[in-house]
């Protein structure tokens, strides 16, 4: 994987860029020693490491505000950082460029349940929102698998999603109001606590902008009352098409579980051995399917998605009738990332979304694929928005296997795009589907997006070398058309 080759001037300016940061930000908020940058040096995706040239945590939307300005007027890079847990390698950083880490910004700044809504500084998690409001009832809907760990600003940066995003949309469903900082400096408000905004929708253009836009400071969400009631079903089934077949009946029937989600042999049987959650260990595929809203409309969804199981072939079935046993349920699955890592020196997590009904399609391809490169594969999906996750089972130490991985794991993404789905569903590009990106557009698709960025940031300097596979210049976009065979500004680089 290629990145931009670091700039050696900027490299050359490292002490004097770090006595300007230390003036912005000071204290203990500039780390320029290479051994308390390594924790720093990676996201999620493990694989690729660099160590920033430089880490700056800042406190205040002023102090953030002052390093974006500082380093637009002199020309350095820099990569925003909540958490580190995306898997698509979005927060790795720039050897020649500052790591903005906003771990600082960790309060909750207004509660407000006349509103419905939250107003959190970014580094807050995920979970923490829910944990603010839950005492009188509320929580926040979209519920990534990482959501102890997670920021809201990269929630907001990756559009994440999770279990509960089926039938209460994505991220971007759940925001009405960003603060944010541009790469010059300059600090914007989108939104507030209403529900629709003026001009643009250029909030909606910042959620899933992956740090390649503007630095966001502030978010306000809309929390949601609990259900009344919720209750879930465990289903096995013999086979993955039969469990297939149930989603789409379910989805069919007009009926919206408040969560659906499918694992696959291997992935049960790893999550058995985990958390004991009582798993079928011989079915071929498990579906857990949570109804929620009120008690006797639960109660009546249950019989009615009970039915179309066993009309599809279901061959366990169990309702939850405590708390304890729903949890339960889910234990499983919200643990199926780190059961597989016991399974297997390192797996690695692909995110690509299909259409439902190209589910068999797409597991049929798989364990060809599997055959092929000789890696073993768990599958964990969120089945009803069709969104896979099948995780590549390989060790690192073995010389090859990194790389037969990441080919594997292409080929299923390319695979999702032939199906007529998509390259991500959640993970976000990052640098891992970066070269995929011509797979699913087109050159004029992908120079009138890069034009977006070009209108935020006309230099380049935020997070580059992500998302898309070509940096260009933007003076130059639209200029770009290879004829007879010469490519224009051969000196751009070229990922
Ligand atoms: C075990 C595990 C399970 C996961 N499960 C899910 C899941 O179910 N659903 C899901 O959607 N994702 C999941 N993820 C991926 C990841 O947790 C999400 O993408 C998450 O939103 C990343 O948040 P973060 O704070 O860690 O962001 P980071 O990893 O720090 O950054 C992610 C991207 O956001 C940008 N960014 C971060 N903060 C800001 C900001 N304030 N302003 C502008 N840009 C910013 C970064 O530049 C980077 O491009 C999982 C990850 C792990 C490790």
């Amino acid at each position: 994987m290629q990145m931009p080759e670091p700039d050696q001037e900027v490299l050359a300016r490292r002490s004097e860029i770090v006595d300007a940061l230390r003036a912005i930000v000071p204290g203990e908020g500039v780390i320029a020693d290479t051994r308390e940058m390594r924790p720093y040096e990676s996201d999620g995706l493990t694989a690729y490491r660099t160590v920033p040239m430089i880490v700056v945590l800042p406190e205040t939307v002023a102090q953030v505000a002052a390093v974006l300005k500082y380093c637009h007027e002199n020309g350095v890079k820099v990569v925003p950082r909540g958490s580190g847990t995306s898997l698509s390698g979005g927060a790795l950083p720039l050897a020649d460029g500052v790591l903005l880490g906003l771990g600082k910004f960790n309060r909750i700044l207004d509660i407000d349940f006349d509103n419905r809504t939250v107003t959190a500084q970014p580094g807050v998690t995920n979970l923490g929102i829910t944990t603010a409001v839950q005492h009188e009832g509320f929580y926040y809907a979209p519920d990534p698998s990482s959501q102890i760990a997670c920021s809201i600003g990269g929630n907001v940066a990756e559009n994440s999603g999770g279990v509960h995003c089926l039938k209460y949309g994505l991220t971007t469903n759940n925001i009405l109001g960003l603060e944010m900082v541009t790469v010059e400096g300059e600090i914007m408000r989108l939104g507030g606590k209403h529900l629709d905004s003026e001009g643009y929708d250029l909030m909606g253009l910042m959620t899933g902008s992956e740090g390649l836009l503007a630095v966001v400071t502030e978010v306000t969400v809309r929390i949601l009352k609990k259900p009344a009631s919720l209750r879930a079903l465990l289903l096995g089934f013999p086979t993955s098409e039969q469990a297939g077949a149930c989603v789409a009946a379910i989805i069919g029937a007009g009926i919206i579980p408040g969560g659906m989600e499918m694992m696959d042999n291997p992935a049960i049987n790893a999550a058995e051995d985990f958390v004991n959650a009582g798993y079928p260990r011989e079915a071929g595929a498990l579906l857990i399917v949570e109804l929620d809203g009120p008690e006797v409309e639960v109660d009546t969804l249950i019989e009615r998605v009970r039915e179309i199981a066993e009309a599809n072939g279901s061959t366990t079935l169990r309702v939850s009738d405590s708390e304890e046993e729903r949890n339960a349920f889910w234990a499983g699955r919200k643990a199926a990332f780190p059961a597989v890592g016991r399974i297997s020196p390192d797996y690695m997590c692909m995110d690509g979304t299909i259409p439902r009904r190209q589910l068999p399609e797409i597991l049929t391809r798989m364990t060809r694929m599997s055959e092929k490169y000789g890696l073993r594969v768990a599958n964990v999906f969120h089945a009803g928005d069709g969104n896979l996750h099948p995780l590549i089972l390989f060790d690192a130490n073995q010389p090859g296997e990194l790389d037969r991985a990441e080919a594997f794991g292409a080929d299923i993404l390319k695979a999702c795009v032939e199906l007529g789905g998509v390259l991500t569903g959640e993970h976000g590009v990052g640098v891992e589907k970066r070269d995929l990106m011509p797979e699913m557009f087109s050159e004029t698709d992908l120079n009138q997006q890069m034009r977006v960025k070009c209108a935020w940031d006309p230099k380049g300097l935020l997070n580059p070398g992500k998302v898309f596979p070509t940096l260009h210049r933007c003076a130059e976009l639209g200029r770009m058309h290879i004829h007879r065979g010469q490519l224009p500004f051969p000196d751009i680089p070229r990922f």
